[in-house]
This record gives C-alpha cells, structure tokens and sequence, in this order.
C-alpha cells in the first residue's frame, strides 16, 4: 500500500466549508483542442467546492483509504521541521500545487528514497527538480489544460485592467472620491496597441484568441511556429526572439515555462528595448522576471504596469517588492485555481493515481518526466529542443 504526501494551500481564514457563491458549475466535456476533460472512474467531491485547501484535500481522502493507502496532507512545506519533510523520506507519491509549492529541490528527492511519481495538481511543474526526478526516474506528471483558460481569463482581465488603469479608478471611489481628473491621467485604450505573447501555447493561444477581437495587432514568440491558418485567422505576427517581439510592442503577456533558458530573461537589458510606457502580464512563473529589474522599470516610467500573479518564492514575504511597486496589479497566484479549475484538476490528479496505482501509463499529455526522460507534454514544453 502507498503512501500519498499531499500539500495544499491553507484553509480560508473564517474557516471550512466557505458559503459558496454560486450553485454548480457549466458542464464541459472538452477543451478547446479537443482533448478531453479528466477522466476518473468516479469521484467524491461536488464540482464547485473549495478543493484546493488542506480541508478540500481535493477531494481524494475517500478513495485512497478505501484503497488502503495512507494519505497525509499538510501546509506546513518550508525547512527542515516541516511537517512536509518529516513525512517525504517514505512517500510514494508526492501532490503539490503551484499555488503553494513543495519545492522538491535536489536535497529533498535525494531524501525521499521511495518516491515514484510527483504530481502537479495544476499546471507548471518547475517547483520538481526535474533534472534530479530525470536522473533519479521519478515519474512527474501535471493535469494539462486543467486550468488554461482560467490563466487566459486572468490574463485578458489583468492587461484591461492595466491599460485602462482600472484599479486605481476604483480605489478613488471606496475612499469616497469623484477626481476623474486623477482617474483618468494613466487611462488608455487597448484598441490600436500592439500585444505580444512570450509562448504559445494552451494559454498563450488562447490569450491570443480572447484578445483578437479587441481590435489589437497581435504578435508572438514560441520555440514552435503556430500553424499557417491560426497565424492567418488571428493576424498574428510571428518573431523569431523575445528580443525582437518586445521592441515591436506595448503589452507583453507571459506563457513560457520556467526554464533555464526562461530564468529572469525579463531583465534590465530586455525592458530597455521596450517602448516606454510598456505593459506586462506575467502569469507564468515569477522568476522568468528579474524581481528588482521589474520595480527599477516602473518607477522610471519604461513600464506602465506590470501585473501577474506569480512570485518567487511562494507564498512572498511581506516585504517582497511587488507588493508595494508602483502601478501594479499583482494578485497573489490565484488564475489557475478558480473554483472550475480545482474541479478540473483534483478530477485530472485522481485519474493520475488511478492509472498508477493500476500500472497503466498516464495520458501522454499529462506526462513532464518518465522513464528517465522527458516525455510527453515534457518532451515538446520543457526539453531543450535539439
Ligand atoms: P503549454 O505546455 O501548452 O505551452 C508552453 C509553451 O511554451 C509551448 O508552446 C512551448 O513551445 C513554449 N516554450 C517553452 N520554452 C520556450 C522558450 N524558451 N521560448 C519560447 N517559447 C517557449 O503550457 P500552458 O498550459 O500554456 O502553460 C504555460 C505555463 O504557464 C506553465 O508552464 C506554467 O508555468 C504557467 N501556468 C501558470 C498558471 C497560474 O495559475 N498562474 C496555471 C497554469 C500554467
């Protein structure tokens, strides 16, 4: 029988189960490309519940004691002491989030000696070592467009929101204001700009797709050429680099993995070559921006805004940067773990551990690393193309 170390984000603060705001969920049965939402031979959870914090446990408890399997989970993640790292020496199965990450750094694969999967209940799975699960052959697996449209959602509200300067218009108002004046001087329209997207991707191209009809000229970068139709559809403007994407426009939104060749590019250098006054939504991972690159460049006016929800490390200390930059709009990492999203990922994470514990191979597309590889989604998304 296995041992499945699990770690969420914590409950909310007035405690477990929130009153929820709406009842249900709209049904979906496939994403955009076709591929089919999770498929477990059941599940024990409502869609639509909290699932993502320690209580929701998403939704797994049930299944896996019926199983006979132990099944622990915490939110205590960070150092030696940690209820995290006490539990790991003899997991089987690791779950973390990206919200709440349990860095699996080389250190601790190197202490959890009967690990053989990691699941990323979610999208992204940097927090894993992978070079260590590689050579160590750790299976690591994600739940694939569980939360992409989510993340394009976020991103869409995150560049409106920036360019229109919204938020600030809307804090005049709670203090009891009505200078539109000083709401409007950093105001803008979307209509006319150029947008870029870094990696296109599930989410890039559906950022792309959402953004089409705001009546923007579209650009993007990817190791990969979208094929001829969608670049003809969408107009989209293809560059060769980053380099050449950003000197071409006024927003930039972020997709790309973290990588060694994604880590802090968004630099001093790279921001110098931007239009002055340029926006970036980042909501891929933190540290693909250089922390303090970033703040330099809003408060000498080359960017107008920069917003995302990813930081590095996570959860942020109370006193990192980003939280009191100017013109931002940073939220803690919440795009991907809407209320759907978690549905859709607990759903993927169980039908992950059925396929494990039954010895089938996981859906290709769900895979990063197997068999001492990349593979899979892995294979086109995080492997240095050869
Ligand atoms: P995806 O695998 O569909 O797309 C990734 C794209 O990045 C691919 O097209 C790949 O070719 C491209 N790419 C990789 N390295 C590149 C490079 N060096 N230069 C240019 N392009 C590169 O993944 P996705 O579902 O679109 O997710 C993308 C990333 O977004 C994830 O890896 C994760 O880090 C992040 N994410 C964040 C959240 C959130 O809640 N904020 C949720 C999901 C995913």
């Amino acid at each position: 029988m296995a041992k499945v170390l699990c770690v969420l984000y914590p409950d909310p603060v007035d405690g477990y189960p929130p009153v929820l705001a709406r009842d249900g969920l709209p049904k979906l049965e496939r994403y955009p490309n076709g591929q089919t939402l999770p498929t477990p031979a059941a599940i024990d959870f409502t869609p639509g519940e909290l699932l993502g914090c320690v209580s929701g446990e998403l939704g797994l408890r049930r299944f896996l004691e019926d199983a006979g399997h132990t099944f622990v989970v915490t939110s205590d993640k960070e150092g030696p002491d940690s209820e995290f790292e006490r539990e790991l020496p003899d997991a089987d199965v690791v779950i973390s989030q990206p919200f709440w990450p349990a860095y699996l750094t080389p250190e601790r694969l190197e202490k959890a000696a009967k690990l053989q999967l990691a699941i990323t209940a979610g999208i992204g799975s940097d927090h894993v070592d992978l070079a260590t699960a590689i050579e160590k052959g750790i299976t690591v697996a994600e739940v694939t467009y569980s939360n992409s449209i989510a993340v394009a959602e976020h991103t869409v509200m995150q560049v409106l929101a920036l360019v229109r300067d919204y938020l600030p218009q809307v804090g005049i108002v709670v203090d009891g204001g009505w200078n539109i004046a000083d709401a409007v001087q950093r105001s803008y329209d979307l209509e006319g700009m150029d947008v870029g997207v870094l990696a296109a991707g599930r989410i890039g191209r559906a950022v792309l797709e959402r953004l089409a009809p705001f009546g923007v000229t579209l650009h993007y970068t990817d190791r990969f050429r979208l094929p001829d139709d969608v670049e003809q559809s969408l107009g989209l403007t293809f560059h060769e680099s980053i380099e050449e994407l950003v000197r071409e426009i006024d927003v930039l939104t972020v997709h790309a993995p973290l990588t060694d060749e994604t880590r802090g590019i968004l630099n001093d250098e790279l921001l110098g070559t931007m239009r002055r006054g340029s926006y970036i939504v980042n909501p891929a991972r933190g540290a693909i921006a250089d922390r303090d690159a970033i703040v330099r460049a809003l408060e000498s006016g080359q960017l107008a805004g920069y917003a995302g929800d990813v930081w590095y490390p996570q959860p942020a200390p109370a006193d990192h940067p980003w939280r009191t930059m100017p013109h931002h709009g940073m939220t803690p990492h919440t795009s991907g773990t809407s209320l759907p999203s978690q549905a859709k990922y607990a759903a993927g994470t169980r039908e992950i551990l059925e396929a494990f514990f039954a010895g089938r191979p996981l859906r290709d597309e769900y895979t990063i690393v197997a068999g001492g590889a990349y593979a899979g989604t892995g294979a086109r998304s995080y492997a240095k193309p050869s």
